[in-house]
């Protein structure tokens, strides 16, 4: 592929819109954990297109499967059946326990489909006034007004509001806040077993145990938003699991077409039992080429190995960094589980970043001072190891205080 830089650039701020920073770089193609650019640099893919790409780049299977498609069938819309839904439906339930699945295309799509159909469980009850959120402090759901609602970051809502309500943020450091947060005018609990965007942050023990408890005691429906940390990245099929919690509604997306966009709302069946036809719907929301990708995902994950291979990586991962943490003090701490680590710094990690992309390593920075690794879930444990030696070496260039 011909790239030159400057001039997609160039073209980019003249015709698309500049809602996003990029990173000065465009890759041409991918092997497995690894990403070359146009001259031929090749990159360790700690980021995995945010926690999508998980069965790594040019998958030999996944491109068999999706070019078979392709040549096909790509899209016939929800008005005619297809066997590839309930194929990866079927999967879905028996990973989660839910019995049903909902297919759109994009993690905020399943948020907005979690919020609506919690919502529509209270209307067929004829408790019509109970339309509320909890959300969480550092909980993220995505960008579109629904999901935004439930979005605690100030500087993502502040310009569009008014947004959905009514929503009330908890902080889960606080978890006595929750009960007197929950009322009988709430519909449901959103939260991320582990907060993503939010820095990596898993829950504490007692707001586990208090989501549970109010749940159990007044009912509400919990929607777990498993979009980061679902599908085995956490080395658990959902994290939820690991939680003990029996969510009503989980949202997935990301990992599940390793690359290919489809998404998915599960609904228990007693949830499902308050939808009716023509309550929510999608045009694209799990065709033939998505449904394809996700059942051959699921497939690796769930019979050829690869939940127990994140168990056993992420094992080494967590040991990695653990090491590295105690030799650096720019590193307030190392965390995650799994395949989905962070490493919150004393300073901005954005230097961090640059330098490792540098060195031919690709992290991604999350909450100003948190280096997010999310690699692919078939990353081996020498490629973490090549990864954690590049970090190690960029770290100890990154002064340990700001201004020092
Ligand atoms: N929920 C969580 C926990 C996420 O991490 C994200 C994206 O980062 C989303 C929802 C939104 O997903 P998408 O960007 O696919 O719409």
């Amino acid at each position: 592929m011909n790239i030159n830089l400057d001039e997609i650039r160039a073209r980019e701020q003249q015709y698309v819109l500049q809602t996003y920073r990029r990173q000065p770089v465009a890759f041409v193609k991918g092997q497995g954990a690894r990403l070359f650019d146009a001259a031929g640099r090749s990159y360790l893919d700690l980021v995995s297109g945010i926690g999508v790409a998980s069965l790594g780049h040019a998958h030999p299977g996944l491109t068999a499967c999706i070019t078979d498609q392709a040549s096909q069938l790509l899209h016939t819309s929800n008005l005619y059946f297809h066997p590839f839904q309930a194929e990866a439906a079927a999967r879905l339930s028996a990973l989660s326990g839910l019995e049903r699945t909902f297919f759109c295309n994009s993690g905020t799509e399943a948020n907005e489909a979690c919020l609506k159909f919690a919502r529509r469980y209270w209307h067929t009850l004829g408790a019509h006034d109970r339309v509320g959120y909890v959300a969480l402090v550092n909980g993220f759901a995505g960008r579109t007004m629904g999901a935004l609602s439930v979005t605690w970051d100030e500087h993502y809502r502040g310009p569009f509001q008014p947004l959905i309500g009514p929503v009330t943020f908890v902080d889960p450091e606080k978890p006595e806040a929750l009960a007197a947060a929950v009322s009988d005018k709430t519909a449901a609990i959103i939260a991320e077993p582990i907060r993503g965007e939010g820095g990596i942050l898993p829950l504490p023990d007692a707001f586990v145990r208090a989501v549970k408890d109010v749940c159990a005691r007044t009912g509400t429906l919990l929607i777990a938003d498993e979009v980061q940390s679902g599908l085995g990245r956490t080395g658990h099929p959902f994290y939820f699991q690991a939680l003990q919690w029996t969510p009503d509604l989980v949202s997935v997306g990301k990992a599940l077409g390793s690359g290919v966009p489809v998404a998915a709302a599960l609904v228990s069946e007693r949830v499902a039992k308050a939808i009716s036809a023509g309550d929510h719907g999608s045009t694209y929301g799990g065709n033939l080429l998505a449904c394809r990708a996700a059942a051959f995902f699921l497939e690796q994950l769930m019979d050829k190995g690869l939940l127990e291979h994140v168990r056993e990586v992420g094992g080494h991962f967590e040991r990695r960094l653990r090491t590295l943490a105690l030799r650096h003090p720019v590193i307030v701490e190392a965390r995650g589980a799994g395949l989905m680590r962070g490493l919150e710094l004393r300073v901005d990690a954005a230097a961090v970043v640059d330098q490792a992309r540098e060195h031919g390593l690709l992290v991604n920075r999350t909450a100003e001072r948190v280096v997010r690794l999310l690699p692919p879930l078939v990353i081996e444990a020498a490629e973490i190891d090549d990864a954690v030696d590049i970090l190690d070496g960029v770290l100890a260039g990154i002064p340990a205080e700001v201004g020092a």
